[in-house]
């Protein structure tokens, strides 16, 4: 059994001071495999004090210091890459070859795209040509709360770290109590890297005792949240009385456009993308939008590729998908495939129950319906597991109308071979990202939603000056 206990704070390893234990559950067969602590008040309140006590210097640390770190952390984090994939597909099932190639990656591409984003950028600049007395300083918010999901935990995690560590913050990790290992292991990371004692601190715990002593606490500048809309609703009402900045990363109800001349991949690439991780990703392209003429083979195409899928535990290398991280998404996924099937979407292709020959461990199995329309609950509401929606669609107008009509706004998809159509899909949907025919956005782009699905926007530059403060100075004196 896996023991991790205690908290890194203040550049040491802790024990709790007012935590409990808490076992983390293999999903792959529902038993035991370690044990952490919850975090009781006192235990944010002791990393907030370090993280609070390190910004000064922190902040004024020069910019080509802080990026040595960050580089020698890219280090550390690439030797240690199998230690990582191993505890996330521990922990919250991801196939071991997908947690390699997938769930590790996303650290490294995010690392390097901080690295990329910070060679041009002025923390200090002049406002402009016609005003040569004033200057724009960009400074660090201060302390920062980063909370963090189990679903790509080291994509969430670098985000915010990188961006803290490279605007100049100070910060107090809390990651996800369902898949609390990784993070444990990339405070090690943070450790041997060499960072500053207090510049970087975690905390494990739950939503109601760590995540809303910090949300609330005074001396927390800045929340960086990622998670579901639920959460998100509930931090910023915490975090209003002291008027903190939330940055929020929230759900998605993805819709993928698929034309009649979209490529012959189109349909299979789009079923393989939600079903990736389970299901499990706020940018899954869950709706899938098809136009009439091609609607017939595209469900004969949606059918086939997800019965081709095979579920399977975490620790078995292949091209399978895993199990759903815990018992209660199994239910709640289990309830809303019943709910889609009584509401009189057709089912294609899974169903109700575990995959044949799976009896123990959250397997669910990957699941099309057809027929659905844009109002029936399994295209309004964030399944989060291996389950999408076909609707069909006539014009694109219509198609366009549907995609806009979910609360959530985080990617839509794209897939035709009309450019000027791609092209005016891409200005006319409302969500923060759009992807077109299968091209993954770069390393540097910035994510993140419109409407329900958040205001905040990580990576790159971008995701650097959401945790800035912009100083507005005039007088200024050439140096
Ligand atoms: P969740 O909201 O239950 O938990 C996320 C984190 O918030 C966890 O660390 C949890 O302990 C903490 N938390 C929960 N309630 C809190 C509260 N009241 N105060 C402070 N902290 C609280 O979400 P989850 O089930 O872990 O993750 C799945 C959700 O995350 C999905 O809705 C998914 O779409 C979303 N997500 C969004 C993005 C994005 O970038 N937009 C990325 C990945 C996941």
């Amino acid at each position: 059994m896996i023991e991790k206990r205690q908290f890194y704070i203040n550049g040491q390893w802790v024990d709790t001071i007012d935590g409990r234990d808490h076992p983390v559950i293999n999903p792959s067969t529902e038993e035991q495999c370690a044990v952490i602590s919850l975090g009781g008040a006192k235990d944010a309140d002791a990393a907030v004090a370090a993280a609070k006590a390190a910004f000064p210097a922190w902040m004024k640390t020069p910019i080509a210091d802080r990026i040595a770190l960050f580089k020698k952390l890219l280090e550390v984090y690439t030797s240690r890459s199998e230690d990582m994939a191993q505890a996330i597909s521990l922990e919250m099932g991801a196939p071991i070859d997908m947690s390699r190639q997938q769930q590790v990656t996303t650290g490294t591409f995010h690392m390097n795209g901080f690295l990329k984003a910070i060679e041009g950028f002025q923390f200090d600049r002049p406002l402009g040509d016609h005003a040569p007395d004033d200057r724009i300083i960009y400074e660090p918010i201060g302390v920062c709360a980063l909370i963090t999901p189990w679903n790509w935990p080291m994509n969430q995690i670098v985000l915010k770290v990188g961006a803290a560590i490279m605007s100049g913050c100070t910060m107090v990790l809390k990651p996800s109590e369902e898949s609390p290992l990784n993070g444990v292991i990339f405070a090690e990371m943070m450790h041997e890297a060499g960072f500053p004692a207090g510049v970087f601190n975690l905390v494990n715990g739950d939503g109601m005792s760590v995540g809303n002593t910090l949300t609330g606490h005074p001396d927390v500048d800045m929340v960086s949240f990622t998670g579901s809309t639920r959460a998100g609703i509930a931090i910023s009402k915490n975090a209003a009385d002291s008027l903190k900045r939330v940055h929020l990363e929230l759900g998605g109800k993805g819709a993928n456009l698929v034309f009649a001349d979209a490529d012959e991949k189109a349909v299979a690439r789009g079923v393989l993308r939600v079903m990736n991780n389970s299901g499990q990703s706020c940018n899954a392209p869950t709706r899938m939008l098809v136009q009439r003429s091609i609607y017939d083979q595209a469900l004969e195409i949606a059918a086939e590729t997800a019965n081709k899928i095979t579920v399977g535990p975490s620790d078995a290398e292949g091209r399978h998908i895993g199990p759903v991280v815990n018992e209660v998404q199994f239910n709640k996924i289990q309830a809303l495939i019943q709910k889609g099937i009584d509401e009189g979407a057709r089912l294609i292709a899974g169903g109700t129950g575990r995959p044949e020959g799976l009896n123990r461990g959250f397997y669910v199995r990957p699941t099309v319906f057809a027929d659905a329309n844009n109002q029936m609950t399994i295209a309004r509401e964030e399944i989060f597991g291996p389950v999408m929606a076909i609707i069909p669609f006539d014009t694109e107008e219509e198609a366009v109308e549907i995609a806009n009509d979910t609360p959530y706004g985080l990617t839509n998809y794209v897939q035709t071979q009309d450019s000027d159509r791609a092209n005016r899909m891409a200005r006319s949907l409302r969500s923060g990202m759009v992807e077109m025919n299968g091209k993954s956005r770069s390393m540097g782009s910035p994510f993140g939603g419109m409407k329900q699905s958040g205001n905040g926007r990580e990576g790159g530059v971008w995701g650097i000056e959401d945790f800035l403060e912009v100083k507005s100075v005039s007088g200024w004196t050439a140096e």
